[in-house]
């Protein structure tokens, strides 16, 4: 079976070498090898005559109301699953504990398999089918493999996930019951990344890696489109991201610039990338302005220890593009964050989820982000995906005997 290529898209370009390639199933530059990564690129003219807000207003609330800006073949049909269009609080408490005029949270733990990652693997399954695979695989630190396994199963697809030894027991479960094939590699997320990438050549399976997969980025962007929507002319003034290979802040950055090419926002608010300072090498590159050094990982917040991380480049260009900022936090920050989005926010994230609102409290503490101004902040995945680091930041119920008076004491306590 054949498919029409997507209506809008004219071609892939290199990140490295700015070579032009035609739309079709390529992952990365063949000059560049893995660094280069490709980048979709659209006619933003005929987009622009196609999507208006008059238009928006008819379609569904998920993230294939940006169909003209997404890679996907027409007449392929949307998994079935609710993917994108999430809530956006205004939470006065915590904009005061962190000292800045006003705060929003995007909750992303509201996806289907509670990340931000869904958003990218329901266009990976949709390509996985245009392409002709039966078979997808990715290697994740937890997120992106549940995702995948989720949307797989919702699709009729086969999955292989390679997960690195320390991924939180919560996730593997959720990768186990939808049905995927989960291999365990005794080694780090790099490891289980080379043996994925291999195990696709050896085997013919569609990769869903996305550092390295163009189409999967644009599913990410998916965020940027939403908040330019959501917010419009009341853009804050950042957007807050955490950040391990640098694909969700680069597509989000992406769609962000979309936005206001197509007139739906008058400026794109500034990008701040938060790291964790046991995995930071896409902090160091953007400060030092030097080509990135991997580095071992050492954090609590799983989903974004990523030591080589693939799409830095993209993360950098776009951050630099919205005149934005990168910082690390610490575990501890991380934790303490944990707490306060929760306590104060309702809002109850994985540590890699909750470490922008860390980020951006240390930003407004050193006087990177000013206290009259406002922020959106994305809490990129539930904090029941890793209760192990949840109960860290938590404390223990009180134990009491089932009678007044030893209420009364425990309470008291
Ligand atoms: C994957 C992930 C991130 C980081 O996204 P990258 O594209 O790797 O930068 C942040 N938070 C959560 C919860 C994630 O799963
Ligand atoms: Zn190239």
């Amino acid at each position: 079976m054949t498919h029409t290529p997507p209506e809008f898209v004219t071609g892939l370009q290199c990140l490295v070498c700015g070579h032009l390639y035609p739309y079709g199933n390529v992952l990365t530059c063949p000059g560049c090898g893995i660094q280069g990564i490709l980048d979709v690129q659209y006619d933003y003219n005929a987009i622009a005559a196609r999507l208006n807000a008059a238009r928006l207003k008819s379609r569904s609330f998920d993230h294939w109301r940006y169909l003209e800006l997404l890679p996907v073949s027409p007449g392929l049909s949307f998994p079935h699953l609710h993917v994108g269009w999430t809530p956006v609080y205004d939470v006065p408490c915590l904009a005061r504990n962190l000292g800045i005029a006003k705060l929003y949270l995007k909750d992303e733990g509201r996806n289907p398999t509670n990340s931000f990652k869904d958003r990218a693997s329901s266009i990976g399954v949709l390509k996985a089918i245009e392409f002709g695979f039966d078979t997808v695989a990715c290697a994740s630190t937890g997120n992106a493999a549940s995702s995948l396994a989720g949307l797989s199963a919702a699709v009729g697809l086969k999955s292989f996930i390679f997960v690195p030894d320390r991924a939180p027991e919560p996730k593997i479960t959720q990768l186990l019951i939808f049905g995927a094939t989960v291999l365990k590699v005794h080694g780090t997320y790099e490891q289980a990344f080379d043996l994925c990438r291999q195990a696709c050549e050896e085997f013919g399976w569609y990769n869903r890696n996305s550092g390295t997969n163009p189409f999967l980025v644009e599913g990410k962007k998916t965020a940027g489109l939403e908040i330019a929507e959501q917010f419009g002319k009341n853009m804050p003034d950042w957007v807050v991201v955490s950040v391990g290979d640098g694909c969700t802040i680069g597509g989000i950055g992406k769609g962000l610039q979309e936005m206001k090419r197509l007139g739906f926002i008058d400026r794109v608010p500034r990008l701040l990338g938060v790291q964790a300072e046991g995995a930071r090498p896409i902090v160091d590159a953007f400060h030092t302005n030097k080509d990135l050094m991997p580095t071992s990982t050492n954090t609590l917040a799983d989903s974004i220890a990523v030591g080589t991380p693939r799409n830095w480049r993209r993360a950098i260009q776009q951050i630099r593009l919205s005149h934005g900022e990168m910082i690390a936090v610490s575990d501890d920050e991380i934790l303490d964050a944990m707490r306060m989005t929760a306590r104060l926010g309702g809002v109850f994230g994985e540590p890699a989820g909750v470490a922008g609102v860390a980020g951006l409290k240390k930003a407004v503490a050193q006087g990177i982000v000013r206290s009259n101004e406002s922020a959106v902040v994305v809490i990129t995945g539930n904090g029941l995906k890793d209760i192990q680091s949840a109960k860290q930041a938590s404390g223990q119920p009180i134990s009491v005997e089932p009678e007044l008076t030893a209420l009364k004491n425990a309470i008291k306590r």
